[in-house]
């Protein structure tokens, strides 16, 4: 997608602070930190949002969280994180490419809403 920053950094187009590449999947920091460690893992195909994920798309997904505690491992974040996915309006979401959240490295509120 032309008009997606997130397509845009996996374009190389934009740069990103790496932390994770494969043939599937891209993971940078976040370039406004809510927490000591924020990381976000995208897929490299284009998919909108959690409500985007199908058949066709979620093998993408299934490998993200088989990634995921692999960088939660590489930052140190032995005692815990969160892993956190805005869909839509009401969610907040800002970027329209599916990403995952990593925060981590203190203690985290317990805020669902
Ligand atoms: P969300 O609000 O869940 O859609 O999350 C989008 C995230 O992307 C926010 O936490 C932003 O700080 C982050 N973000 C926006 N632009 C960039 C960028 N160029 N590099 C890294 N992170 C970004
Ligand atoms: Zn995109």
């Amino acid at each position: 997608m032309s008009d997606c920053l997130f397509c845009k950094i996996i374009a190389g187009d934009i740069p990103s602070a790496k932390v994770y590449e494969d043939e599937l999947v891209l993971a940078f920091r976040d370039i406004a930190p809510q927490a000591p460690t924020h990381i976000l893992v995208i897929p490299k195909a284009h998919i909108a949002s959690v409500a985007d994920i199908s058949g066709d798309s979620s093998a993408v997904v299934a490998h993200i969280f088989e990634i995921i505690p692999q960088i939660a491992r590489a930052e140190g974040l032995d005692s815990g994180y969160r892993v956190v996915s805005n869909c839509g309006e009401d969610a907040g979401q800002t970027v329209h490419h599916l990403h995952f959240h990593i925060l981590g490295g203190q203690k985290l509120a317990l805020q669902m809403a």
